[in-house]
């Protein structure tokens, strides 16, 4: 498939300014409407986006939150996790998967992933289990579902509950069914850069569970049940936080929410276009298992050479980052864990040569081809 790479694109990594355009009035009524309510702190946006979130994956409970960085640490305390507690993770994550553990105290164990999806390797996280192992909380890394067939066997096993990370995978599919439906609880990011974008800091957490999606409603309202009555009495249930989803960026959501399930079509096609144009190359496109359905958040590939390669890509024009490299045991803040080179070798075969390229609905035909034919000329070395 010859295409040009002789005329210039520009191919960045995000463009919100395009994709608020076509939104743009629609998103502006959603604010006047908060504006307008007057209900500032406890109105009815949050409740109404929590009802339109949970209909969307299928599921009886979202409870809203800050952030997805809050949604991991509210699961966490919901299920009662802390000091002496063990959670098995992966460490080719965003820091925030870990932190969330070490923030309710308890302690992260790391365990290698699979080479084909890069996912929490279900025989290594099982070798990880101890009488002090609580929960498992794997990452669907870059919009593929964590092998939770597996998984789920594993939990039952030992009588663990999962937390996922689902940060990456809002509308990916396991078997079938949806991400959001396959944990204890679900956790998401609506930070502007995810699937579903807010314009500020938000997340949610999902659950079936009614009786901790009760107690996630009281920890994210510093401890007490939804809305300040000023005639009721000032009941505390739980040690609370203040990290609730805010009434205007909930109102934002709920505008996105219908736009939500094109967009993931259109990330998939997007993908599909990258993998005929890098078909043929010694470029490694994302793997997808049989029975999963990718949402591709990331597009991530692996390459040899890839520092050479990137700087050939960014000299054309073509945005590329990094997720997650280096890897967290890697990172001078969990140095003290004593985890050198060596410790994880699939998270650091892969960490040496993953290139996260652009993909989302702000990207052209035009710019995905010229940025996969960029990549293919680079690998070549004809770049
Ligand atoms: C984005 C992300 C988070 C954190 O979400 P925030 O909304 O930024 O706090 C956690 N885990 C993963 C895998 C993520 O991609």
């Amino acid at each position: 498939m010859p295409v040009s790479t002789a005329t210039r694109l520009n191919v960045p990594m995000y463009d919100h300014a395009a994709m608020t355009a076509p939104r743009k009035a629609a998103l502006l009524a959603a604010l006047e409407r908060v504006l307008d309510s007057g209900a500032i702190g406890w109105g009815a946006e949050a409740p109404a986006f929590e009802a339109a979130f949970a209909d969307w994956i299928g599921v009886p409970h979202a409870i809203g939150t800050n952030s997805g960085t809050a949604a991991l640490e509210v699961a966490l305390r919901a299920l009662r996790i802390g000091p002496g507690d063990e959670v098995i993770t992966a460490p080719n994550s965003d820091i925030a998967t870990t932190a969330a553990i070490h923030m309710v105290g308890a302690k992260a164990v790391w365990v290698d992933v699979e080479p084909d999806t890069l996912n929490m390797d279900p025989a290594a996280a099982a070798a990880a289990v101890t009488p002090r192992t609580k929960a498992l909380l794997p990452v669907d890394l870059y919009g593929h579902p964590a092998d939770y067939g597996a998984l789920n066997a594993l939990a039952a096993r030992h009588g663990l509950a999962i937390v996922a990370d689902a940060c990456l995978s809002l509308g990916a599919r396991f078997d079938g069914r949806k991400i959001g439906t396959l944990a204890t609880l679900s956790c998401f990011s609506f930070a502007p850069t995810k699937h579903l974008g807010a314009y500020g800091s938000a997340g949610a957490v999902v659950t079936a569970d009614a009786e901790l999606a009760r107690r996630m409603q009281r920890l994210i309202g510093y401890g007490q049940d939804r809305g300040r009555d000023a005639t009721g009495p000032l009941v505390l249930h739980e040690a609370g936080m203040n990290e609730r989803l805010d009434e205007v960026q909930a109102a934002m959501l709920r505008t996105k929410l219908p736009g939500l399930a094109a967009d993931i079509a259109g990330r998939q096609q997007r993908a599909a276009r990258y993998g005929a144009g890098l078909a043929g190359t010694d470029v490694r496109t994302p793997v997808v298992r049989p029975g999963a359905e990718h949402s591709y958040r990331n597009y991530v590939v692996l390459v040899e050479d890839r520092d050479l390669v990137r700087e050939t890509l960014a000299a054309a024009g073509v945005a590329t980052h990094l997720a997650y490299a280096p890897p967290l045991h890697l990172q001078p803040v969990f140095a003290p864990l004593g985890f050198g080179a060596g410790a994880f070798p699939i998270v650091e075969h892969a960490a040496e040569r993953l290139l996260g390229l652009p993909i989302g609905p702000h990207l052209s035909a035009e710019q995905i081809d010229y940025a996969a034919a960029t990549l293919a000329d680079a690998v070549r070395g004809r770049g």
